[in-house]
């Protein structure tokens, strides 16, 4: 199916839904997208995988990356999409065909006063490894290179700022091992970990104020192993502890905070991923935040946008998706928000003071 970016955006987004595009089997969806953008002079289109990369070269002051992923979670029966009391339905209505229907209009724009790049990428509803933005990071990251990042996942069109970070690790208690029968002659090793649980009861997590949005911490046990056999005193009991962590700290940072609270125990880093800064604070930002209005809030789930700052970007969701419906089968978008977020994301690129430092 050809796509026909003259269409308003409701109807493309409908063209986007009913090209079919489940993780992993997004080519028709890809094609159809580079072949629209191909038609387009002032774009540089370039394709890696089922990944398509649109530039604009204007020599502009600043660069914006503006980023969706192009599949979708499994059809729930509710494909071809259709129309009703001004609602869209259908599979990735929300999450996120309408964000790249509005993608796609602003290609259009020859002479925006920012360089843009847009980037329609596969597999983010799956496992992380295969996802298309990460591989760009690894094969092409000067594709993905830029002031700003904007990624439109469905925030139902308010700002959400950068991302907090994870990390998992391990705090062990050492013991000795006895017969039950004669414990005095071993060390309990489950006893040994009750100041790990007694610091966690008693942590208080940090709020921070990062780049002018309330972050919210959390350090929490998420599981607890420990114990050899009914009538054995256990030598080692170990907890394994979740930290979520605001991104005015890196996964380093982080991982020493960890070992602090738990001072005198052995403390072992087992995963993570970094968080990322709203950077609302940069020109570029601000001016982006000024012309999308509402009030900004913090990201406090891990997202793609942490994938930019690890290039050095500031990063937000912005799009016109309603996250609450996103993977239901009733998955659905209000065309009016489709037609503001084009709107309001078109204001911010052509606006005469924009793009000058
Ligand atoms: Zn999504």
């Amino acid at each position: 199916m050809r796509l026909d970016l003259a269409e308003d955006v409701g109807a493309l987004t409908a063209r986007l839904v009913d090209i079919e595009s489940v993780s992993g089997a997004e080519k028709a969806l890809a094609d159809a997208i580079e072949e629209a953008l191909r038609a387009l002079p002032h774009l540089t289109v370039l394709r890696d995988g089922d990944a398509v990369v649109a530039r604009t070269d204007l020599g502009r002051a600043e660069r914006v990356v503006i980023a969706g992923h192009i599949d979708t979670v499994p059809v729930a029966g509710n494909l071809p999409s259709r129309t009703e009391d001004g609602m869209l339905y259908g599979c990735g209505t929300s999450d996120m065909k309408s964000g790249v229907g509005v993608q796609l209009k602003l290609c259009l724009l020859a002479a925006p006063n920012r360089d843009l790049t847009f980037v329609f990428y596969d597999c983010e509803e799956i496992e992380a490894e295969r996802s298309g933005l990460l591989r760009l990071t690894r094969t092409h990251p000067e594709w993905l290179a830029g002031d700003f990042a904007v990624v439109m996942e469905p925030t139902d069109g308010l700002i959400e700022g950068g991302c907090q970070g994870t990390l998992r690790a391990e705090i062990t208690a050492k013991g000795v091992r006895a017969h039950s029968a004669r414990s005095w002659e071993g060390v309990n090793a489950v006893h040994g970990i009750a100041p790990v649980l007694d610091r966690l009861v008693r942590y208080e997590p940090r709020s921070p104020l990062v780049d002018g949005l309330r972050f919210r911490e959390g350090l929490n046990a998420v599981g607890v192993r420990g114990g050899v056999a009914g009538n054995v005193i256990p030598d080692e009991c170990v907890v394994t502890v979740n930290y979520r962590f605001a991104p005015d700290r890196t996964i380093e940072e982080a991982f020493a905070h960890v070992c602090e609270v738990f001072d005198g125990f052995d403390v072992r880093l087992t995963d993570g991923s970094p968080g990322a800064r709203p950077g609302l604070n940069d020109p570029v930002a601000a001016a982006f935040a000024a012309a999308i209005g509402g009030t900004p809030r913090a990201k406090l789930g891990w997202t793609d946008v942490a994938r930019f700052s690890a290039l050095g970007m500031p990063a937000v969701n912005c799009g016109p998706g309603n996250p609450d419906v996103a993977h239901t089968a009733g998955e659905s978008v209000s065309l009016a928000k489709i037609v503001e977020s084009e709107r309001r994301m078109t204001e911010w690129l052509t606006e005469e003071s924009g793009g000058r430092r």
